[in-house]
């Protein structure tokens, strides 16, 4: 299966796949083409070669568990220092959906069934980068409510907030979803 077909893969970079899917398409091989078919180890790792070239990668790895092989291209080294590795390294939470990621905090009245209004502590967007002491954190109306009356949080309006963590990409998925 291409990643660009698979539905349950969250990685950030898995549309650039499509470009083995154009390449695919301009050569007339349906294999490039087509998001899942029967493939054996050394189909694969073809495949992995293909990508490699298509993408200019520099080398592929291959991550195989009993039930699964994962082929994935390595496209470029990073500096030690770049925003990419700064969120690795600060990723600290492991999501059953999402996988490792920041961490980011929001009340516990917030879901995907009701919209509730999403009030931030600061102007997020996807992938940002935060300094050492900022966190992702958003809470509903009702707490905003809370919040105003009290002048702010404190131990009765965090009482009703019960705010929880959760991953840096659930929050987004919260906020698209709540935001009014
Ligand atoms: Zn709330
Ligand atoms: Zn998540």
């Amino acid at each position: 299966m291409w990643n660009w077909f698979n539905d349950h893969s969250f990685e950030p970079n898995k549309d650039s796949t499509l470009a083995v899917r154009e390449f695919g398409i301009k050569s007339d091989y349906p294999k490039l083409t087509a998001g899942t078919f029967p493939a054996d180890e050394f189909d694969c790792w073809e495949f992995a070669g293909i990508s490699l070239a298509t993408l200019e990668g520099i080398g592929v790895y291959r991550a195989a568990t009993e039930e699964l092989q994962s082929y994935l291209l390595i496209t470029a080294v990073l500096e030690e220092d770049s925003r990419e590795v700064i969120h690795f390294n600060q990723a600290k939470v492991e999501c059953k959906i999402h996988g490792r990621s920041r961490a980011a905090f929001v009340c516990q009245h917030l879901n995907l069934e009701h919209p509730k209004g999403f009030e931030e502590a600061f102007e997020t967007y996807k992938g940002m980068g935060l300094s050492e002491d900022d966190d992702f954190q958003a809470w509903c109306d009702e707490c905003e409510k809370v919040r105003i009356r009290n002048n702010g949080w404190n131990e009765y309006a965090e009482e009703f907030a019960r705010i929880k963590l959760v991953c840096e990409y659930c929050y987004f998925e919260l906020k698209r979803f709540n935001i009014a």
